[in-house]
Protein backbone atom coordinates (compact mmCIF):
# COMPACT_ATOMS: atom_id res chain seq x y z
CA UNK A 1 0.00 0.00 0.00
CA UNK A 2 1.54 3.62 -1.02
CA UNK A 3 1.43 5.60 1.67
CA UNK A 4 -1.33 8.36 1.94
CA UNK A 5 -0.11 11.92 1.32
CA UNK A 6 -1.91 13.02 4.72
CA UNK A 7 0.17 10.74 6.67
CA UNK A 8 3.38 11.66 5.23
CA UNK A 9 3.16 15.24 6.13
CA UNK A 10 1.22 13.98 9.86
CA UNK A 11 5.25 12.52 10.01
CA UNK A 12 7.14 15.76 8.87
CA UNK A 13 4.85 17.78 11.21
CA UNK A 14 5.48 15.69 14.12
CA UNK A 15 9.18 15.24 13.01
CA UNK A 16 8.95 18.98 13.18
CA UNK A 17 7.47 19.42 16.66
CA UNK A 18 9.44 16.42 18.64
CA UNK A 19 12.37 16.15 16.50
CA UNK A 20 13.20 13.04 14.69
CA UNK A 21 14.25 10.26 16.83
CA UNK A 22 17.28 8.34 15.54
CA UNK A 23 16.64 4.34 16.42
CA UNK A 24 19.17 2.90 18.82
CA UNK A 25 19.04 -0.32 20.20
CA UNK A 26 17.02 0.14 24.04
CA UNK A 27 17.88 -3.59 25.06
CA UNK A 28 19.25 -6.57 23.71
CA UNK A 29 16.30 -9.06 22.52
CA UNK A 30 15.45 -11.53 25.41
CA UNK A 31 15.54 -8.12 27.66
CA UNK A 32 13.30 -6.15 24.91
CA UNK A 33 10.87 -9.64 25.32
CA UNK A 34 10.96 -9.71 29.76
CA UNK A 35 10.95 -5.95 29.33
CA UNK A 36 7.22 -5.38 27.43
CA UNK A 37 5.69 -8.05 29.39
CA UNK A 38 6.57 -6.56 32.71
CA UNK A 39 5.31 -3.42 31.10
CA UNK A 40 1.59 -4.75 30.26
CA UNK A 41 -0.98 -2.96 32.34
CA UNK A 42 1.64 -0.56 33.81
CA UNK A 43 3.05 2.35 34.07
CA UNK A 44 6.81 2.33 32.01
CA UNK A 45 8.76 3.60 35.35
CA UNK A 46 6.83 0.34 37.14
CA UNK A 47 8.20 -2.15 34.40
CA UNK A 48 11.95 -0.37 34.77
CA UNK A 49 11.73 -1.75 38.30
CA UNK A 50 10.44 -4.60 37.58
CA UNK A 51 13.05 -5.04 35.50
CA UNK A 52 16.03 -3.97 37.47
CA UNK A 53 14.58 -5.81 40.62
CA UNK A 54 14.68 -8.59 38.40
CA UNK A 55 17.90 -8.49 37.04
CA UNK A 56 19.49 -7.93 40.35
CA UNK A 57 18.33 -11.43 41.87
CA UNK A 58 18.87 -13.24 38.66
CA UNK A 59 21.81 -12.16 37.05
CA UNK A 60 21.16 -13.44 33.88
CA UNK A 61 18.27 -14.60 31.61
CA UNK A 62 19.20 -18.57 31.54
CA UNK A 63 18.71 -18.15 35.48
CA UNK A 64 15.44 -16.75 35.34
CA UNK A 65 14.27 -19.29 32.27
CA UNK A 66 15.04 -21.96 35.16
CA UNK A 67 13.99 -20.18 37.75
CA UNK A 68 10.69 -20.60 39.71
CA UNK A 69 7.97 -18.75 38.89
CA UNK A 70 6.90 -17.57 42.22
CA UNK A 71 10.67 -16.47 42.18
CA UNK A 72 10.71 -14.09 39.32
CA UNK A 73 6.71 -13.23 40.89
CA UNK A 74 8.66 -12.01 44.08
CA UNK A 75 11.10 -10.22 42.38
CA UNK A 76 8.70 -8.19 39.48
CA UNK A 77 5.68 -7.67 42.12
CA UNK A 78 5.89 -4.07 42.22
CA UNK A 79 4.54 -3.67 38.64
CA UNK A 80 0.92 -5.57 39.23
CA UNK A 81 0.44 -8.91 37.94
CA UNK A 82 2.98 -10.72 39.32
CA UNK A 83 2.12 -14.11 38.99
CA UNK A 84 0.91 -14.00 35.67
CA UNK A 85 4.47 -11.83 34.53
CA UNK A 86 5.90 -14.42 35.98
CA UNK A 87 4.56 -17.29 34.49
CA UNK A 88 5.16 -15.97 30.87
CA UNK A 89 8.50 -14.91 31.38
CA UNK A 90 8.94 -18.26 32.99
CA UNK A 91 7.53 -20.24 29.90
CA UNK A 92 8.97 -18.20 27.00
CA UNK A 93 12.06 -17.81 28.41
CA UNK A 94 12.62 -22.15 29.16
CA UNK A 95 10.92 -22.57 25.34
CA UNK A 96 13.12 -20.63 23.95
CA UNK A 97 15.81 -21.86 25.59
CA UNK A 98 14.72 -25.51 25.17
CA UNK A 99 14.22 -24.67 21.54
CA UNK A 100 17.49 -22.57 20.90
CA UNK A 101 19.78 -23.80 22.99
CA UNK A 102 20.57 -20.27 24.10
CA UNK A 103 18.49 -17.07 24.67
CA UNK A 104 20.46 -15.15 22.12
CA UNK A 105 17.79 -15.14 19.58
CA UNK A 106 20.49 -14.69 16.63
CA UNK A 107 17.10 -17.33 14.80
CA UNK A 108 15.61 -13.92 14.32
CA UNK A 109 17.67 -12.75 11.63
CA UNK A 110 16.72 -15.63 9.49
CA UNK A 111 13.48 -14.77 9.70
CA UNK A 112 10.93 -12.18 7.72
CA UNK A 113 8.84 -10.48 9.80
CA UNK A 114 5.89 -12.23 9.44
CA UNK A 115 7.60 -15.17 10.80
CA UNK A 116 9.14 -13.74 13.20
CA UNK A 117 6.28 -12.44 14.68
CA UNK A 118 4.04 -15.70 14.12
CA UNK A 119 6.88 -17.70 16.16
CA UNK A 120 7.01 -15.01 19.47
CA UNK A 121 3.67 -14.86 19.66
CA UNK A 122 3.46 -18.81 19.72
CA UNK A 123 4.83 -18.05 23.46
CA UNK A 124 2.67 -17.39 26.40
CA UNK A 125 1.63 -13.57 26.98
CA UNK A 126 3.49 -12.45 23.72
CA UNK A 127 1.52 -11.31 21.84
CA UNK A 128 1.77 -8.76 18.57
CA UNK A 129 2.11 -5.94 20.05
CA UNK A 130 5.62 -7.66 22.42
CA UNK A 131 6.59 -9.22 19.24
CA UNK A 132 6.73 -5.94 17.46
CA UNK A 133 8.59 -4.13 20.25
CA UNK A 134 11.42 -6.38 19.94
CA UNK A 135 11.34 -6.92 16.20
CA UNK A 136 12.00 -2.50 16.15
CA UNK A 137 13.26 -1.16 19.30
CA UNK A 138 15.90 -4.41 19.85
CA UNK A 139 16.51 -5.09 16.12
CA UNK A 140 15.25 -1.81 14.13
CA UNK A 141 13.24 -3.18 11.81
CA UNK A 142 10.36 -1.52 10.38
CA UNK A 143 7.13 -3.29 12.50
CA UNK A 144 4.84 -0.60 14.15
CA UNK A 145 4.07 -1.47 17.56
CA UNK A 146 0.25 -0.60 17.92
CA UNK A 147 0.31 0.28 21.84
CA UNK A 148 -2.84 2.39 23.06
CA UNK A 149 -1.71 5.59 22.47
CA UNK A 150 -0.78 4.59 18.77
CA UNK A 151 -4.27 2.82 18.53
CA UNK A 152 -6.24 5.82 20.05
CA UNK A 153 -4.05 8.66 17.73
CA UNK A 154 -4.31 6.97 14.44
CA UNK A 155 -8.13 6.02 14.91
CA UNK A 156 -8.69 9.70 15.62
CA UNK A 157 -6.44 10.53 12.55
CA UNK A 158 -9.00 8.11 10.26
CA UNK A 159 -5.65 6.02 9.56
CA UNK A 160 -7.82 3.15 11.11
CA UNK A 161 -11.35 1.95 10.67
CA UNK A 162 -13.10 3.12 14.52
CA UNK A 163 -13.78 -0.41 14.68
CA UNK A 164 -10.75 -2.04 13.55
CA UNK A 165 -8.90 -4.81 16.45
CA UNK A 166 -5.40 -4.51 17.50
CA UNK A 167 -4.31 -7.22 15.49
CA UNK A 168 -6.09 -5.59 12.12
CA UNK A 169 -4.51 -1.88 13.25
CA UNK A 170 -1.31 -3.83 13.28
CA UNK A 171 -1.67 -4.87 9.78
CA UNK A 172 -2.98 -2.10 8.13
CA UNK A 173 -0.91 0.67 9.65
CA UNK A 174 2.38 -1.97 8.93
CA UNK A 175 1.07 -2.22 5.04
CA UNK A 176 0.43 2.20 5.38
CA UNK A 177 4.00 2.95 6.82
CA UNK A 178 6.92 3.59 4.73
CA UNK A 179 9.51 1.44 6.97
CA UNK A 180 12.00 4.15 6.80
CA UNK A 181 9.56 6.25 8.77
CA UNK A 182 8.05 3.22 11.06
CA UNK A 183 10.68 3.96 14.31
CA UNK A 184 10.33 8.13 14.62
CA UNK A 185 6.69 7.77 13.38
CA UNK A 186 6.10 5.16 16.55
CA UNK A 187 7.92 7.47 19.03
CA UNK A 188 6.59 10.92 17.89
CA UNK A 189 2.79 9.67 18.14
CA UNK A 190 3.00 8.58 21.55
CA UNK A 191 4.41 11.53 22.61
CA UNK A 192 1.60 13.19 20.86
CA UNK A 193 -0.47 10.56 22.83
CA UNK A 194 0.74 11.66 26.09
CA UNK A 195 1.02 15.11 25.97
CA UNK A 196 -2.03 16.12 23.40
CA UNK A 197 -4.30 13.48 22.16
CA UNK A 198 -4.54 12.40 25.26
CA UNK A 199 -7.45 9.88 26.09
CA UNK A 200 -10.15 11.38 26.86
CA UNK A 201 -10.31 14.97 25.73
CA UNK A 202 -8.00 15.33 23.34
CA UNK A 203 -6.17 18.60 23.04
CA UNK A 204 -6.75 19.55 19.48
CA UNK A 205 -6.03 23.43 20.11
CA UNK A 206 -2.65 22.91 21.21
CA UNK A 207 -1.83 20.26 18.57
CA UNK A 208 0.44 20.26 15.38
CA UNK A 209 -1.89 18.18 13.22
CA UNK A 210 -4.49 19.84 14.53
CA UNK A 211 -5.28 20.62 10.09
CA UNK A 212 -5.08 17.49 9.36
CA UNK A 213 -7.42 15.53 11.59
CA UNK A 214 -10.97 14.64 10.94
CA UNK A 215 -11.44 14.63 14.66
CA UNK A 216 -10.32 17.59 15.65
CA UNK A 217 -13.62 19.47 16.77
CA UNK A 218 -13.44 16.31 19.39
CA UNK A 219 -12.22 19.24 21.91
CA UNK A 220 -14.93 21.50 20.77
S1 LIG B 1 -6.40 17.27 16.34
FE1 LIG B 1 -7.11 16.49 18.33
S2 LIG B 1 -7.93 14.46 17.92
FE2 LIG B 1 -6.68 15.05 16.15
S3 LIG B 1 -4.64 14.19 16.56
FE3 LIG B 1 -4.64 16.29 17.32
S4 LIG B 1 -5.22 16.15 19.50
FE4 LIG B 1 -5.78 14.20 18.49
Amino acid sequence: MVAPARLLVVIRLLDQQYGRPGWVPRFQPVEELVYTILSQNTSDINAERSLASLKRIYPDWERVARAPASGIAAAVRSGGLAGAKARYIRETLSGLLAEHGSLKMDFLGRMSDSEAIEYLTKFPGVGVKTASCVLLFSLGRPVMPVDTHVYRVCKRLDFLPQDASRENAHRVLNAMVPPGETYSLHVNLIRLGRQVCVAGRPRCDRCVIERLCPSSRLCD
